[in-house]
């Protein structure tokens, strides 16, 4: 049985109590993860807190960060494979997808390496002859990472670069659900030559350790990604310490194709749209709204392709849809599909869960044309069901587009450039892909509206919201000091 522990403070310790971790591919336990309770949650915080104020950390120069983020980088690269594995494990995500994002990620902290000394103050035109005055941008304090187990990699690279780049010192929560792959970070990061306690990485049920992590006094900003339900429980707890917070959270994302679109290329961007990674992403381009002159060939290439998807071992790289991660999801898939179809919803394909070992659900098409309220319209769900929604006219493309209460990502697929452009103007998204989807970069800011939260990770702005402003007034006269009952 494998068995893993918490890192905090520089070391790796056992947390105060454990549970344990099963595979989804066969349902088996097959590793025992260390639980954070209060007190560890507690001695966390306080590493993260005295490693902000050390001088071996808080006295770097902004290259020396950017350095050591390189060698992170490095490390990370080196690791990916192994990395890919444990994720594979934990999650039950695909090795084909797992190798190649986790090698990706390297990238991320190669571009917050690069940044960390270009995060520049400012000399302010001050309307004063005897004041020079400057911003600075100091770091934000004790960073609260919070993520969930899906990309984790991806999403806590995304919260660690911009955080330490800045000179911030982070705790991460990972998620109590297949936090494998975090745990086995730390062993990574701990090679990279970081000071003790700039990073710290935990996990734990929410109810305890992140409620407790979420309103710690010495908790500055909260970096969070997961459900809008679990992001309220956040904000009420900012309350306690009124931390900033940055809420990444779900999507019902538009899969828009007009009738002058390439089919193919659509067609294959929807398959990875939604059946990639077994549909549980965030940016999953669950509703796909089609053009009525094109919906029957679109659907029956669809439909051939869904079927030839090769569904397998999480760990064999001709695996193309594998588990879902937990049970629990599979109970959903199933409640979902038959609230919609009593919704009068049709399945084109999919449905019902598979009778294999594990928690394989296949991919699914379910007609929603005459119920356009279903349940798996509306409701956000991590698993590789695809609702289908049509219209006739560009106007009622976009109105079903936004009528959801998500807003993170969006497709729209034409060779109709002005069209694009006026989608690209009328969509409420975060993102929108054009002609292609679920490209990420470290460049392109990432984010949502509404119920998929506030905030942007990735990009420049990233960084910055890891800092705050400091104005400094340095008077340049040596006259005496005038009346001092006037405000100068
Ligand atoms: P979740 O909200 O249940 O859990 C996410 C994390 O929050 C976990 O680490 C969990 O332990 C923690 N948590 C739970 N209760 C808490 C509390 N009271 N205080 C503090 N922390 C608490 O989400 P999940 O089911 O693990 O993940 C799926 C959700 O994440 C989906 O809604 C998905 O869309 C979203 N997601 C968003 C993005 C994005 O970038 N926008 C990316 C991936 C996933």
């Amino acid at each position: 049985m494998h068995q893993f522990q918490n890192y905090i403070g520089g070391a790796f310790v056992d947390g105060s109590a454990q549970f344990e971790s099963r595979d989804p591919a066969t349902g088996e336990v097959w590793a025992r993860m260390p639980e954070a309770r209060t007190d560890d949650v507690n001695a966390a915080v306080d590493a993260a807190y005295a490693a902000f104020l050390a001088p071996e950390w808080a006295g770097l120069t902004a290259s020396a960060r950017g350095k050591l983020l390189l060698r992170l980088a490095d490390l990370i690269a080196e690791n990916a494979q192994a990395l890919a594995e444990l994720e594979t494990k934990d999650t039950g995500k695909i090795i084909r997808e797992t190798s190649a994002q986790i090698a990706y990620v390297a990238e991320y902290y190669r571009y917050y390496a690069g940044l960390a000394d270009k995060i520049e103050g400012a000399h302010l035109p001050i309307d004063k002859p005897d004041m020079d005055v400057w911003l600075r941008r100091e770091p934000v304090g004790v960073v609260a990472a919070i993520v969930p187990w899906n990309s984790q990699l991806f999403l806590s690279a995304v919260k660690i670069g911009p955080a330490l780049a800045a000179g911030c010192t982070v705790v991460l929560k990972a998620s109590e659900v297949a936090p494998a792959p975090m745990l086995e970070f730390a062993r990574v990061f701990d090679q990279a030559g970081f000071p003790p306690g700039v990073l710290n990485v935990i996990t734990g049920f929410g109810a305890e350790c992140g409620a407790v992590l979420t309103r710690h006094p010495k908790i500055a900003h909260v970096a969070f990604t997961g459900g809008p339900e679990t992001a309220r429980h956040i904000v009420r707890n900012s309350a306690e310490n009124l931390a900033s917070t940055s809420l990444e959270l779900g999507g019902k994302s538009p899969f828009i194709v007009f009738e002058d679109a390439d089919i193919e290329s659509a067609v294959n961007a929807q398959v990875s749209g939604i059946f990639a990674a077994s549909g549980q992403s965030c940016v999953a381009g669950s509703r796909l709204i089609i053009s009525s002159e094109i919906k029957d060939e679109f659907l029956a290439r669809l439909k051939e392709k869904a079927e030839a998807v090769v569904i397998g071992s999480p760990d064999d790289m001709a695996t193309e849809v594998g588990p879902l991660c937990t049970t629990g999801q599979i109970e959903t898939a199933v409640d979902l599909v038959a609230r919609s179809c009593d919704a009068g919803a049709i399945v084109i394909t999919g449905g019902a869960r598979l009778q294999r070992q594990g928690n394989y659900f296949p991919p699914t098409i379910i007609d929603c044309t005459d119920a356009p309220k279903a349940p798996c319209v509306t409701q956000e769900f991590f698993g590789p069901v695809l609702c289908v929604l049509t219209f006739d006219t560009e106007d009622e493309a976009l109105e079903i587009a936004n009528d959801t209460a998500f807003g993170l990502a969006s497709g729209v697929f034409t060779k109709d450039l002005t069209r694009a452009q006026r989608m690209i103007h009328g969509i409420r998204a975060g993102i929108v892909w054009v002609n292609t989807y679920r490209a990420v970069s470290p460049i392109a800011p990432f984010g949502g509206h509404g119920l998929s939260g506030h905030g942007r990770e990735g990009g420049m702005q990233a960084a910055l919201d890891y800092t705050k402003t400091k104005a400094v007034w340095l008077r340049t006269s040596d006259a005496p000091i005038p009346d001092p009952f006037v405000m100068r």
